[in-house]
């Protein structure tokens, strides 16, 4: 715990291991990230933290710090919103319960929307399966990943264009819960929300002012303002709303090794957004090296 225990060097708080749809094991990710030189890595799966034993594990030998985390999906009408989270109790209750049903609907939702797909392809479940990893959450990532296994397309990247593109018809969303609920939920279990990429939808689909108000009084602590898919304009706006609010920056890289373009420490986060961070954080502690 004690300040000059910490790794000093960038920060990056958002990155995926194969525990959801990262290609890296978790320890492999942390020891990624203390090669590409990086101080402090949170390891941000979506809607696990199965992955943190092994990275906190890792960290230790690795000379890096691990602030356990994970990106919480929920949803208000059709809009998808992530919701990064830190430092709570990966044992409460009440996240236990919402993580282990959306990880349910995720599953049956990948089920459904392979099986319209396998109509059309060349696709089956089992094709799919073998993309996961035990207990993993599955996503439209490991979907992508069957077909390029199959030679449907060349890189995920190709499926997600195609495919798995709403306009394809094959997409199909899964149950989440209101932003509002996952924010309260996660402070509930002594942890630190964050939206995650906010900006992505163009200035015009910014997150309306009184939606955010909502959720900064529900304990929302800051807005992933620093993330290569926010777009400048809507950027811009939440850029006035956070200060208006008091809300946080945070930039990060949304690693997921070979998934994705995105390369680790491509955005970070100041040394002082994260102190308030780990002050903030009540449920579980940060992972200093040894
Ligand atoms: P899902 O939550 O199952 O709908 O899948 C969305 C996930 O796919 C997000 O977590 C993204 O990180 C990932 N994703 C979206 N677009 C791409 C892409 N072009 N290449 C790789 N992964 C992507
Ligand atoms: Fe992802
Ligand atoms: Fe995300
Ligand atoms: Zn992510």
């Amino acid at each position: 715990m004690a300040v000059e225990r910490r790794s000093t060097g960038p920060i990056d708080l958002h990155t995926h291991s194969s525990v959801s749809d990262g290609t890296e094991t978790p320890s492999q990710l942390v020891r990624a990230a203390a090669a590409a030189g990086l101080g402090t890595v949170a390891i941000t799966d979506h809607d696990s933290t199965a992955g943190w034993s092994e990275a906190s594990i890792a960290a230790r030998t690795a000379g890096i710090t691990l602030i356990p985390g994970m990106e919480f999906s929920t949803r208000v009408g059709h809009t998808s919103i992530h919701l990064l989270a830190y430092l709570f109790d990966p044992s409460d209750a009440g996240i236990v319960a919402e993580t282990a049903h959306i990880r349910k609907a995720r599953l049956t939702r990948a089920e459904q929307m392979v099986a319209r797909i396998g109509a059309d392809y060349e696709l089956t479940w089992d094709d799919v399966l073998a993309q996961t990893t035990t207990g993993g959450t599955v996503g439209r990532p490991h979907i992508a990943d069957a077909l390029v296994a199959n030679g449907l397309a060349l890189t995920r990247s190709e499926a997600f264009a195609g495919i798995l593109h709403w306009e394809a018809g094959y997409f199909q969303p899964h149950y989440a819960p209101d932003p509002l609920r996952a924010v309260a939920l996660v402070r509930a279990a002594g942890g630190v929300p964050v939206i995650a990429h906010p900006a992505t939808r163009g200035v015009a689909d910014v997150m309306a002012e009184s939606r955010l108000a909502a959720l900064v009084d529900a304990g929302l602590f800051g807005l992933e303002l620093r993330h290569r898919e926010n777009k400048p304009e809507a950027t811009a706006r939440l850029t006035m709303l956070a200060v208006k609010y008091g809300l946080a920056v945070t930039g990060s890289s949304d690693y997921h090794g070979e998934g994705k373009p995105n390369r680790l420490g491509e955005n970070t986060t100041s040394p002082e957004v994260l102190e308030r961070l780990i002050a903030e954080g009540r449920g579980s502690e940060p992972v200093y090296p040894d």
